[in-house]
């Protein structure tokens, strides 16, 4: 049998591919972040790259050692004569501060507002919706504390979802405070759960001492009936005097905007470094358990990761889990498009030219040719079947004369054009797409 895929990752494939869905489609998944560019983009954000692998004590300060995603997730990358320090990165978030803070980022304008996309890497329990190799668009604002900031950030998530025509979508938001607020629930919750060890899964008894407060988003059944026999109060309920005034600051932009939101006050997110508004998004028809993306301010990682202390926040939103809930919607894609023009020979000997014309209009548009000569009928039809707006033909009396005889495919028009006019002609033509050819 040929090699397969590694478990856990997609191909993402072209179009006309044996039974391609849209959440494997290529073309979808450029749809995707070629959109999220553009708002994005429009909001102020510039493009940045990172290494795909990062050190490994990055990623456990970034995301945490007490997370799963660090005890039991990460791909360790080994090469000759490596020290086995490195990881691939399981989200973009660490590596984004890492390079803010390495080059000097804090001497631009701030808020400094950056995005990127690309693959991350968890070894999960692989199932629907959860990936090994899956990719994810990243929005990060460095620079400011302003709530302003918060909602803008919320906005543009809802932007990017909504100009993919998703409807379903739905924000939850709450707060997880700050440090000292974090402080007293996580005594508090010590205290409800103390009297119920018994109770609580392997997992959850280990987190009461490192970190209360991820028992809330414990996978384990019987850790959520606790919870919820006990009527554990929400962090939401224990946010200090400014911690609150930012939430509501943040909540009284997202009204006057009319971004449509939930206040979820189950939102925690247990790392020290977080401060505040934590989000996610949802999909009425994916359910509950599997966000789209998520989102939350982290004031205190840039200093966790060496540098001086640097506001940030940032969202992440899942690529195949987007066009997953596309597929659920039915959305489709725009249409493809074809090629200005397709240029075919009607003999070998014309071949090259056919292909030397393609070229030349290349720096200005699409321009497809044929690698064998065809009849005008064949050459008119392979033209209709690529899309292309005009089909040309060259055989021996246009090499001749220096003309192509040019298709206009929806109107069925024919002209003779010279080779030298013809991108001038191509251009002014498709400019108006209604217009045909004379
Ligand atoms: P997180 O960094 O865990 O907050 O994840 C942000 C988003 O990335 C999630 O809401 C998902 O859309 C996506 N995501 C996270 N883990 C996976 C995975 N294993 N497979 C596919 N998508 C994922």
């Amino acid at each position: 049998m040929a090699l397969q895929r590694p478990k856990g990752t997609k191909d993402h494939l072209p179009d006309g591919s044996p039974q391609l869905k849209l959440d494997v489609s290529a073309r979808a998944f450029q749809h995707v972040t070629d959109t999220a560019a553009r708002v994005l983009e429009r909001g102020g954000a510039a493009f940045i790259a990172t290494p795909l692998f990062e050190e490994a004590e990055l990623v456990k300060r970034g995301v945490g050692g007490s997370t799963d995603i660090v005890r039991k997730e990460m791909f360790t990358v080994f090469y000759f004569g490596d020290h086995g320090g490195y990881v691939l990165r399981p989200e973009g978030t660490a590596g984004l501060v890492r390079a803010y803070l390495e080059n000097g980022l804090k001497q631009l304008p701030a808020p400094l507002k950056l995005w990127t996309h690309g693959p991350m890497f968890r070894a999960e329990n692989v199932q629907k919706g959860r990936l090994r190799q899956f990719h994810q668009v990243d929005y990060e604002v460095l620079g400011s504390a302003d709530p302003l900031i918060d909602a803008e950030a919320i906005w543009l998530m809802v932007q990017v979802v909504q100009a993919l025509g998703l409807t379903g979508v739905q924000v939850k938001l709450g707060s997880i405070g700050d440090p000292e607020d974090r402080d007293t629930y996580n005594a508090y919750l010590r205290q409800t759960f103390t009297p119920h060890l018994e109770r609580l899964s392997d997992d959850s008894r280990d987190r009461l001492e490192r970190n209360p407060m991820r028992i809330l988003d414990s996978k384990s059944a019987g850790d959520q009936a606790l919870i919820a026999e006990l009527s554990v109060k929400p962090m939401l309920d224990f946010l200090g005097a400014e911690a609150r005034a930012h939430f509501e600051a943040v909540r009284g932009h997202l009204d006057s905007w009319k971004v449509a939101y939930v206040v979820d006050p189950s939102i925690v997110r247990g790392l020290d470094y977080y401060r505040r508004t934590a989000w996610e998004l949802h999909h009425a028809q994916i359910g509950a358990k599997s966000a789209l993306g998520g989102g939350g301010r982290y004031d205190g990682l840039a200093k966790e990761l060496g540098g001086p202390e640097t506001p940030g926040i940032g969202w992440a939103f899942g690529i195949e889990r987007i066009l997953g809930a596309m597929e659920q919607e039915g959305l489709g894609l725009p249409a493809a498009e074809g090629p200005a023009v397709y240029i075919a020979a009607l003999d070998a000997e014309h071949v090259p030219l056919a292909a030397w014309v393609a070229l030349g209009l290349r720096s200005e548009m699409r321009a497809d040719f044929g690698y064998k000569p065809q009849k005008p009928g064949n050459a008119f039809r392979e033209g209709e079947r690529r899309g292309a707006t005009f089909t040309a033909l060259i055989g021996s009396d246009e090499a001749a004369a220096g003309t192509v005889a040019l298709k206009h495919m929806a109107s069925g028009e024919q002209r003779s054009v010279p080779v030298g006019e013809l991108s001038g002609f191509l251009l002014e033509r498709l400019s108006d797409s209604q217009s045909g050819i004379s």
